[in-house]
């Protein structure tokens, strides 16, 4: 029997990168996942790779809407809602000189108001089929900053605040919530990024060595974790290099 065997999935951003590579582990496992994008062509394309196991649906996580028809779509077609990968995000760069405002308020938006509103859609269908788990995409930048990013950093500060509400709010009823944090991770998001010396590994990691944490925390092998935070970067964030260079 697969590690999630009776668990139904929704994931954000599930079209490609490291969205599509959760979906395939999880009905790797038997788990059944709705994909929600706003790349319709990929995502329909992926479910239908998937087969029996997997739907696809247009989801825009701006809009709360959307959300709700996400939710319906797991509820119709698989009759339950047990996981939500909040996994949507988008990355932009500017100094403090030219960081617009619509800037700012869109990536909040996107990356932050998004995976609240997933968990707003989705957390009546999470209660009622309890054990159920809450997956939140932040990143290294999540802890630490990186100049020039500001509204991708204070997004992913934020999930991880708000992933620690959820999981207070949620904890005595068997809904666990938890954060991600990855490192650099080969995906469309930074294609042709150069990386090296970014973390102590000297390498962008496989989007499948995220969805290996993803599996596990969507399982129920992970039954006393809530409220936390993993990293996933190759040590980036371990600390820095010999005192003495050689
Ligand atoms: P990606 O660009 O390949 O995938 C992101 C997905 O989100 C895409 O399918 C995109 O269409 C979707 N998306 C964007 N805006 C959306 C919206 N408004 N509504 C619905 N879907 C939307 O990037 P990825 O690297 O796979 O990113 C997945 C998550 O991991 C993001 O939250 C990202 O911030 C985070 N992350 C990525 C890295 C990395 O190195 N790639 C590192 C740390 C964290």
């Amino acid at each position: 029997m697969g590690r999630l065997q009776d668990k139904v999935a929704l994931i954000s951003g599930g079209a490609r990168g490291m969205g599509a590579a959760h979906a395939r582990a999880i009905v790797h496992e038997g788990g059944r996942v709705v994909l929600g994008d706003v790349l319709e062509a990929e995502g329909k394309a992926l479910a239908d790779e998937l087969g029996d196991s997997a739907r696809f649906v247009p989801l825009d996580v701006t809009r709360e809407e959307d959300w709700g028809a996400a939710v319906r779509a797991a509820t119709d077609a698989f009759g339950k809602l047990n996981v939500l990968v909040n996994n949507a995000g988008i990355c932009t760069v500017g100094s403090l000189f030219d960081y617009t405002l619509e800037d700012w308020n869109h990536i909040i938006g996107v990356n932050l108001t998004g995976q609240f509103l997933g968990i707003r859609a989705a957390v009546s269908a999470l209660l009622e089929s309890a054990p159920s788990s809450i997956i939140n995409i932040s990143s290294t930048q999540g802890v630490e900053g990186i100049a020039e990013l500001h509204g991708y950093t204070a997004s992913k500060f934020g999930v991880r605040g708000l992933t620690k509400s959820a999981a207070l709010e949620l904890a005595s009823r068997n809904v666990r919530a938890n954060t991600i944090c990855p490192g650099t991770i080969a995906t469309p998001m930074n294609e042709g990024l150069d990386v090296s010396g970014f973390n102590p590994m000297n390498r962008k990691a496989d989007p499948a060595e995220v969805s290996s944490l993803v599996v596990y925390l969507a399982s129920d092998e992970s039954s006393f974790i809530s409220g936390t935070e993993i990293l996933v970067d190759g040590g980036e964030l371990a600390g820095h290099g010999p005192l003495i260079a050689k």
